[in-house]
């Protein structure tokens, strides 16, 4: 049985990209399958409740029916904390006390630093702090991100990691798909301000919700790399994925929160209808 879900953040308004990958999660779950719907909800300064409640309005207007149990990453800490816990028994997280200005600082001064899929990778500054300057440093109340140590956590892996693409990449990736986990260098796991990240909270919640297809945007093609890495390291099931297309605004950029005119709210209430938007998108 196929498990499909449409997964957005509630910090702004659902348009008709949102309209298409939700479209596509809900056809991929097949006949005999469910379509879940989680809020994205982990990045609580950026989330609002008149956007969480769209997306509720919004889907029910196109018809995209989903099962009755949505997640709600914000009541779920407690769920990325014990695989926070998982990890750092492996010795693979370390604390990181660098600001954002610590980290152009750094890269500025070390030309030729690598870039990743996200921009340039993080330089390693507190990867060699010692366990004592660490400690010291919390203790005294500084504020720390933890990240993925990537070089110790590929380090064991006896063979390649692998992932199953249904969809298409964006070059047109299909098929068995080898992990490159590096990409991003040290990611971060739980940030500053939150005691999780997009990449952990994504993978814990499509285990415990049994998700076996991810349906979503090539923009996250690469992200299924972390995502991989993160299900082996917490021993988690590796669902399949399909990736999809983005539909784009007419400048060929991804849609913005100024693009008042394609969200679903504004298109209905200039009199669109659900079927108007799935031709405009053909879905
Ligand atoms: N919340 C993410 C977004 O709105 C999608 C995450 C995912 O599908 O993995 O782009």
């Amino acid at each position: 049985m196929i498990v499909t879900r449409f997964a957005p953040s509630p910090t702004g308004y659902l348009h008709l990209g949102h309209a298409f990958a939700a479209a596509k999660a809900f056809a991929a779950r097949g006949s005999q399958g469910d379509f879940l719907l989680r809020i994205e909800d982990i990045d609580i300064a950026r989330c609002r409740p008149e956007f969480d409640a769209a997306i509720f309005e919004d889907l029910r207007w196109l018809g995209l029916d989903w099962e009755t149990s949505v997640r709600r990453q914000s009541e779920h800490f407690g769920d990325y904390g014990a695989a926070l816990k998982t990890l750092d028994a492996k010795g693979v997280l370390y604390p990181c006390f660098c600001t954002r200005k610590d980290i152009a600082e750094e890269i500025a001064r070390a030309s030729g630093a690598p870039h990743g899929p996200d921009g340039p990778l993080y330089p390693g500054t507190c990867r060699g702090l010692n366990a004592y300057m660490r400690e010291a440093r919390i203790a005294a109340g500084e504020a720390y991100a933890l990240r993925l140590d990537i070089a110790k956590a590929t380090a064991p892996l006896a063979r390649s990691l692998t992932f199953e693409e249904r969809g298409e990449g964006p070059n047109g990736e299909h098929g068995l798909q080898i992990v490159q986990p590096a990409l991003f260098g040290d990611v971060v796991l739980a940030r500053k301000d939150s005691l999780a990240s997009y990449h952990l909270a994504v993978v814990v919640d499509d285990a415990l919700q049994g998700v076996t297809l991810v349906t979503r945007g090539n923009d996250l093609f690469a992200a299924a790399y972390v995502q991989r890495l993160l299900q082996e390291l917490l021993g988690l099931p590796a669902p399949a994925y399909a990736h999809h297309r983005l539909i784009l605004a007419p400048d060929g950029k991804k849609f913005s929160k100024r693009d008042a005119a394609v969200t679903l709210r504004s298109l209905r209430e200039a009199g669109h209808t659900p079927q108007d938007i799935f031709r405009q998108i053909g879905a």
